[in-house]
């Protein structure tokens, strides 16, 4: 039996730059790990099935599941000739922008890598993960990153200062295929750069001032939620507060204890589902 724990993301920023001619958007995104996890355990099986376990009754346990094909991609790679079960303790929001199934997806190659005590090394997990969808590269490694390409290429960044992280998630979920597709071309002034050398230079008033989702228009306009959300947020006190990927969660930032309570409470009036938790990076 081995175990892992898959953190949700959010993004500090999200460039689109152009549509490429195989349908994805050129992105570029700095995103960091917070501590909401799904908890996810692996043990070997005597047949050569993959079952997943799951309570959550929004998520698929058939080969729909992003940790399904993971183990199955992970099977056929490295050849291995038994099949697993997957238990998986869902605590990240379903279809809100923080990454939830690609967490579980990277947990999961991370997980039979050691189940089967394969000894791939971490980077060429990232690569062959990359196959299965775009933000699991990053999940893979976790911590802080720059990602570019289609979001799977990964620069690895230092922890950011450390803050609280207020997690709203409105009742709608979003479909991040749905809004890049609603995203019209803009001239957006890219952010991530900037946003690295905040980070690598430990700036967070510097931090604040450059967050930016060029998706968080597009929702915003399906979703109303999303910006009453944010405006909330920075009424009361967030230090900085946005959409993270494609929505509709919001987040809203501060490095003091007392604040994140204040923020809580405040947003727990008017949000179903909130959540108060610290920035891994
Ligand atoms: P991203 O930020 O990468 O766009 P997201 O948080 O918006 O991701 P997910 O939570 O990953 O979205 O779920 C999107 C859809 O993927 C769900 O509606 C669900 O049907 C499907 N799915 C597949 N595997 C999983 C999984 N392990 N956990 C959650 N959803 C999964």
């Amino acid at each position: 039996m081995h175990f892992e724990t898959a953190p949700a993301k959010i993004n500090l920023t999200l460039d689109t730059l152009f549509k490429r001619e195989d349908g994805y958007h050129e992105v570029n995104m700095v995103m960091t790990t917070v501590d909401l996890n799904d908890q996810l355990s692996f043990e070997k099986r005597n047949d050569k099935k993959i079952v997943i376990e799951t309570e959550h009754q929004y998520v698929p346990s058939d080969r729909r599941n992003l940790a399904y094909q993971a183990a199955s991609l992970m099977i056929r790679t490295y050849g291995i000739d038994t099949g697993v079960t997957i238990v998986i303790e869902k605590n990240i929001p379903i279809a809100a922008g923080l990454a939830g199934g690609s967490a579980d997806a990277a947990a999961t190659f991370r997980g039979i890598n050691a189940l089967y005590d394969l000894g791939v090394d971490i980077k060429e997990l990232a690569e062959l993960s990359g196959q299965l969808g775009s933000d699991i590269p990053f999940c893979v490694y976790g911590g802080t990153a720059l990602a570019t390409g289609r979001g799977e290429r990964i620069e690895h960044l230092c922890k950011p200062p450390n803050a609280w992280v207020i997690l709203a998630k409105p009742k709608v979920n979003v479909s991040t295929k749905t809004i890049y597709q609603a995203l019209q071309p803009g001239k957006n002034r890219p952010a991530s750069e900037h946003m690295v050398e905040a980070i690598e230079a430990g700036n967070y008033p510097m931090m604040m001032k450059l967050m930016k989702n060029d998706l968080q228009e597009v929702t915003m306009k399906k979703h109303p939620d999303v910006k009453k959300l944010i405006d909330t947020m920075l009424d009361n006190g967030a230090d900085g507060a946005m959409m993270s990927g494609s929505g509709p969660t919001v987040f809203g930032l501060t490095h003091k204890e007392r604040q994140a309570t204040q923020l809580y409470n405040a947003i727990k009036g008017c949000c179903h589902e909130v959540y108060k938790v610290r920035l891994l990076g």
